[in-house]
């Protein structure tokens, strides 16, 4: 199933590559002896993101592609073939859902990764072709994850898989600071997750929409954006961007999505009870 929403002249569809049952909350909120966060009230509002009496975390895999008049962007490559260990073996969907959308690959003209995690690049090369799985697409990556990953000792193999051959290959693009990737479409620098993390803001028509990465990893980030995120490479720098990020998004009107809240994964900010909510669609 995929849906789409419009943002004035862009049409955002939404591709999951699937989704797992966490058996724990690997997230960590209440890290530094914060108090424990009451699930219930998110599970209520947003139960896609959510399992079991617990209220554990559903975590949703989803990449999303912007449709303009001459381009068609896609925004985070999922976990790819897998099985991709983190998500309990979860093999990845874009591209059946892509298929079944109309989209062919050769059609893409831009990649944009938001960083350079594992779940997020899978798809970025056919390793039985050994070449970028979308030919026709300049990839974008900021520089600083470039140099954040590639700069180890022990270079992660997901890196070394699915984001050098990218480079080799000429078809990756380092982004510094905050750039215009098309008109009407924003990189913007949002630290923290990792060093180079970044969004995409979509501005059209008086309307937009921020996709936000891993900036926001649960709708509960949205209330409580000051809650550290245990897989957050740089807690107190995550934990500024996400205020930000979010104080930005609530004054402008935005719309905002995220990969990992329940697919399709967008929605608004809401006022309700004096605090601000994720209301998914
Ligand atoms: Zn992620």
């Amino acid at each position: 199933m995929s849906d789409s929403i419009d943002i004035g002249a862009f049409r955002v569809w939404a591709l999951p590559d699937g989704a797992a049952d966490l058996p724990t909350w690997a997230m960590n909120p209440d890290l530094d002896g914060g108090d424990p966060v009451t699930w219930a009230a998110y599970a209520e509002r947003a139960p896609g993101g959510f399992h079991g009496p617990d209220h554990l975390w559903r975590i949703h895999n989803t990449c999303f592609l912007v449709e303009s008049a001459d381009d068609r962007v896609l925004v985070d490559l999922g976990v790819g073939v897998g099985p991709y260990p983190w998500y309990q073996g979860l093999r990845g969907s874009l591209l059946a859902r892509m298929a079944e959308a109309g989209f062919d690959p050769d059609t893409v003209t831009q990649v944009f990764l938001t960083h350079a995690h594992p779940d997020h690049v899978g798809w970025a090369v056919d390793e039985e072709r050994g070449a970028p799985r979308f030919p026709n697409a300049r990839y974008r990556l900021h520089r600083t994850d470039w140099h954040f990953f590639s700069g180890r000792g022990t270079v992660p193999k997901h890196f070394t898989r699915f984001v050098e051959p990218l480079a080799r290959a000429g078809v990756l693009d380092l982004l510094d600071g905050e750039a215009e990737i098309l008109p009407g479409m924003t990189a913007l620098e949002t630290p923290g997750h990792t060093a180079g993390h970044m969004s995409l803001l979509l501005r059209s028509r008086g309307e937009g929409l921020v996709i936000a990465g891993d900036v926001l990893n649960s709708p509960m980030y949205v209330t409580e954006p000051e809650r550290p995120f245990g897989s957050d490479a740089d807690q107190a720098q995550a934990i500024a961007t996400r205020v930000r990020l979010v104080e930005r998004i609530a004054a402008e009107g935005w719309r905002v999505a995220a990969p990992h809240f329940p697919a399709p994964g967008w929605g608004a900010v809401v006022l309700e009870e004096g605090r601000r909510w994720w209301r998914g669609g």
